[in-house]
């Protein structure tokens, strides 16, 4: 028997996987020291250091939003502007928060290729304008892996980043799905951050099997500054932050985020490999991480609703998304995949 409530609509409806659970539990007993000055924030903090190899500053948000707001509102003034696809999730999914947080750093499109940015777009859009009456470009930022489910390679990173310091750029990165990308990859995180020329990553833990909570690392330790400061500000930073904290420890001490990325991935394969070479279906972006966005007719799109499962069509007109999540069952996909076949096959 599969678990019936499992959908395909986000890969955040999952719940918490045990090794984080289990962190969470351990670190429920008795007190400890508030506002991150626990052991539990500092463990969390030294396993980032190990993964990374290198000694990053570590901050911890509860979402996304913030994390990624708060972050490019560090590495620029409100008078400077930060690239990113027409497609980020910055752009398209937070309601105006890194623009809020900057205090109105202008976000600027590029067209994006499969999600991704490339270094001629940033150059693009980086160079259109130079005069004063326009916001000066100073931050890049791309998502790894994409909003489309597409991973940059670490030789697309450099050359984004080459771009970058040529042009006076930072670069940031929205990794709400970096562990499905050090997956697909088999790349370490070094490879695909810091050496690859990232100055900041958003480390997402919720989509990874985490209740709440993402982590903000920082290679380019100057652009630190205040931010502690910043989270504060924002209603960031936690007072029980070991709650925050501890369930990376039990995320990253063991494998278990890139365990989890992996499977997420697999089931993701899984699914496009059962349903692509249907009539009428085609996939709509390369299948690299653990999302499969697929082309249908409309009426196979409502047909597939009314069998009770749950997706998101945000992509235009007849594009469906299904995330794959940290604990999807394989018979799961299988039966997406065969009600999917006998709507187009009917
Ligand atoms: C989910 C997601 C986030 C984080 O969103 P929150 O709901 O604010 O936690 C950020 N970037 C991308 C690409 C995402 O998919």
């Amino acid at each position: 028997m599969t678990d019936k409530s499992q959908q395909f609509a986000s890969d955040n409806y999952s719940g918490i996987c045990p090794e984080a659970w289990a962190a969470m539990e351990k670190a429920n007993h008795g007190h400890d020291r508030a506002y991150g000055d626990d052991q539990w924030t500092e463990r969390a903090s030294e396993y980032f250091r190990q993964l990374f190899e290198t000694d990053c500053e570590v901050f911890f948000a509860f979402n996304g939003t913030a994390a990624n707001s708060l972050a490019l509102a560090s590495l620029c003034q409100s008078y400077h502007s930060v690239i990113c696809s027409e497609t980020a999730h910055v752009e398209t999914d937070e309601c105006g928060a890194p623009e809020f947080f900057s205090n109105g750093s202008k976000l600027l499109t590029a067209p994006s290729v499969n999600g991704k940015l490339t270094p001629e777009s940033i150059r693009e859009v980086a160079l259109k304008r130079q005069d004063i009456h326009y916001p000066k470009p100073r931050v890049v930022t791309l998502t790894q892996a994409t909003e489309v489910g597409t991973v940059y390679r670490p030789d697309e990173l450099k050359a984004i980043s080459a771009t970058c310091k040529e042009l006076g750029l930072n670069l940031h990165m929205d990794g709400a799905r970096f562990t499905n990308a050090c997956a697909f990859l088999g790349c370490s995180p070094a490879e695909l951050t810091w050496k690859a020329g990232v100055d900041v990553l958003c480390f997402g833990g919720t989509k990874n099997g985490m209740a709440v909570g993402e982590a903000i690392l920082f290679f380019n330790r100057q652009l630190a500054e205040d931010f502690d400061y910043r989270c504060k500000q924002a209603g960031q930073l936690a007072s029980k932050m070991r709650f925050l904290s501890a369930p990376w420890v039990g995320l990253l001490e063991g494998g278990a985020w890139l365990r989890y990325g992996n499977h997420a991935n697999q089931c993701a394969q899984l699914l496009a490999s059962l349903v692509s070479d249907l009539p009428g279906v085609q996939l709509m972006f390369p299948v690299e991480a653990n999302g499969v966005f697929l082309q249908m007719p409309e009426h196979a799109i409502e047909a597939l609703r009314g069998k009770g499962w749950r997706f998101y069509t945000f992509i235009g007109s007849g594009g469906a998304r299904f995330m794959c999540s940290w604990d999807t069952e394989q018979e799961r996909v299988r039966e997406l995949a065969a009600d999917i076949r006998s709507i187009v096959s009917a």
